[in-house]
């Protein structure tokens, strides 16, 4: 028969959504999609202590926004429900009765202070501290009793057996692991909630889950579901351990690593489009290889359909920002310009100084809309995340213009003087102020005064901007408006001749 995909994304409740998360969510959709199989997203909350109260909203607010959608989950529900881990205490408590019946697993009544101490008697002699298995060998009776007088317990694990635990890794190989260097390990905690191996454990086996993606933080923790998988007679999934993120050093990324964004509402915020970050985030560790390995753009179709857990890197992926800005700087290009302005415009909404420039030009209503627009497809090519609008606006709404050192170079030339006062006098004999227009009034400059192209173009892009690079000059003078471009003309022939 063959087999439907099904994976999960199974995050804890305790934040904001990381890039780490977000490219392990995306591995996982990517997969499903490909496969055909479901992708679901699962709440871990069983660490009570160090859930937040809005983290599951944020990061279903963040992968929506990706437009990651799941399959079934906790807004949407579906028949493996419910899909958070501390509304299935119900589904647990079986499991824990059946393996402590069979011996498999059993209390622990050893309180933090001992097991404490025999950490630290381990440390002195430095061997690594592990479990005495001090419970394990209680007898029937004693154990019997402590429960009858509700002393406080765990549940262990009893790791039995001398061989090797071992597993098949999609992009790690053959992994092996010594069964003698595995604990007993907690797997319910005294107040009688599942511990993180439990829970995932049984909630991947009761959720048919077919395939584990997930980071390779957690490659130490498989051995340990492996056993628990085992030992409730489940099938045991196919895992996938992706390569850890490590910063532009080639470290470990850290969460206060501050080189690098690392969450995905900051992206939101500062105007990335979604589907740049997936696909920045696709490439960090995985490529399609063949006829696509010149190719950095991929639209998220395209990477379901090259996508392929085989060719997912063993080695750390590093994550490099500015190579993230530049596929963002590619998608805005190839936005549609409606699509652009309604997305760049909330950064001008909130821009005092654009909408001041708004008002001295005495533009509102339609006016403004088209003004907003206007501006936005001159810069569609120069911005890298779409809030760059607001310094790249600059060039409109500054008050007074700073003249950097190139500009001012150019203001020195012989020919600057004549060809500004050409243009003031051709300005303002001008019909109507339009790009088309000032485009005439440029051509009859080069005419009257005999300068052409650079010599031209220069002095009155630097005079009217401070600067010698920019966006299309008719269009920037224009945008300007006819009483600024006049008074910095005014200025610098002031300059030039003082
Ligand atoms: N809740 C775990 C985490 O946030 C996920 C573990 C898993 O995918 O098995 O890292």
């Amino acid at each position: 028969m063959e087999m439907t995909v099904r994976v999960r994304f199974a995050p804890s409740p305790t934040g904001h959504l990381h890039i780490g998360g977000a490219r392990t969510a995306l591995f996982n959709y990517l997969f499903a999609k490909k496969m055909g199989g479901s992708y679901i997203l699962r709440i871990e909350d069983t660490d009570t202590s160090r859930n937040k109260a809005d983290a599951e909203e944020k990061l279903i607010r963040a992968f929506r926004w990706l437009g990651l959608d799941w399959d079934e989950g906790p807004d949407v529900g579906g028949k493996y429900g419910p899909y958070r881990s501390m509304e299935r205490l119900n589904s647990y408590q079986p499991y824990l009765d059946k393996l402590v019946a069979e011996g498999k697993a059993y209390p622990c009544f050893c309180t933090k202070e001992e097991l404490e101490a025999e950490r630290e008697a381990a440390q002195q002699k430095a061997q690594t501290p592990r479990y005495s298995g001090k419970c394990r060998h209680l007898s029937k009776e004693e154990r019997q009793a402590k429960i009858d007088a509700n002393v406080p317990h765990t549940i262990r694990f009893a790791v039995s057996g001398n061989d090797e635990i071992t597993f098949q890794d999609h992009i790690r190989g053959d992994m092996s692991f010594q069964r003698a260097d595995i604990e007993d390990f907690v797997i319910c905690k005294s107040d009688g909630v599942p511990t993180y191996h439990f829970a995932v454990t049984i909630d991947d086996a009761l959720m048919e889950i077919t395939h584990v993606i997930r980071g390779e933080e957690h490659l130490s923790n498989t051995p340990k579901h492996v056993l628990l998988f085992e030992a409730i007679g489940y099938p045991i999934p196919e895992f996938a351990h992706i390569p850890l993120i490590l910063n532009e050093n080639g470290k470990k990324l850290s969460k206060r690593d501050e080189t690098i964004l690392q969450f995905i509402e900051q992206y939101h915020d500062l105007g990335y489009l979604p589907d740049a970050v997936n696909n920045y985030l696709a490439l960090l560790g995985w490529s399609p290889g063949g006829e696509y390995i010149e190719e950095e753009i991929f639209s998220l179709d395209k990477l379901v359909e090259l996508f392929s857990l085989d060719r997912i890197n063993k080695a750390g992926a590093i994550f490099n920002q500015e190579k993230l800005m530049w596929v963002n700087s590619q998608y805005i290009k190839a936005t549609e310009l409606d699509k652009l302005v309604e997305l760049t415009k909330p950064y001008l909404d909130e821009d005092a100084e654009y909408q001041l420039y708004l008002k001295q030009n005495e533009l509102s209503g339609e006016q403004a809309e088209e003004r907003t627009r206007e501006l936005v497809a001159l810069f569609q090519t120069a911005m890298y995340q779409l809030s760059d609008i607001q310094s790249l606006s600059k060039l409109f709404t500054v008050k007074e213009t700073k003249y950097d050192d190139e500009a001012n170079q150019v203001l020195q030339q012989e020919q600057v003087s004549e060809v500004l006062a050409s243009f003031a006098k051709k300005i303002e004999e001008l019909r109507a102020y339009t790009p088309a227009e000032i485009k005439k009034a440029l051509k009859a400059v080069q005419k009257e005064t005999g300068f052409k192209g650079k010599q031209l173009f220069m002095p009155i892009r630097a005079t009217a901007t401070g600067q010698v690079h920019g966006p299309d000059l008719n269009q920037t003078l224009y945008l300007l408006g006819k009483e600024k471009v006049l008074a910095r003309i005014d200025h610098v022939q002031k300059q030039v001749v003082s």
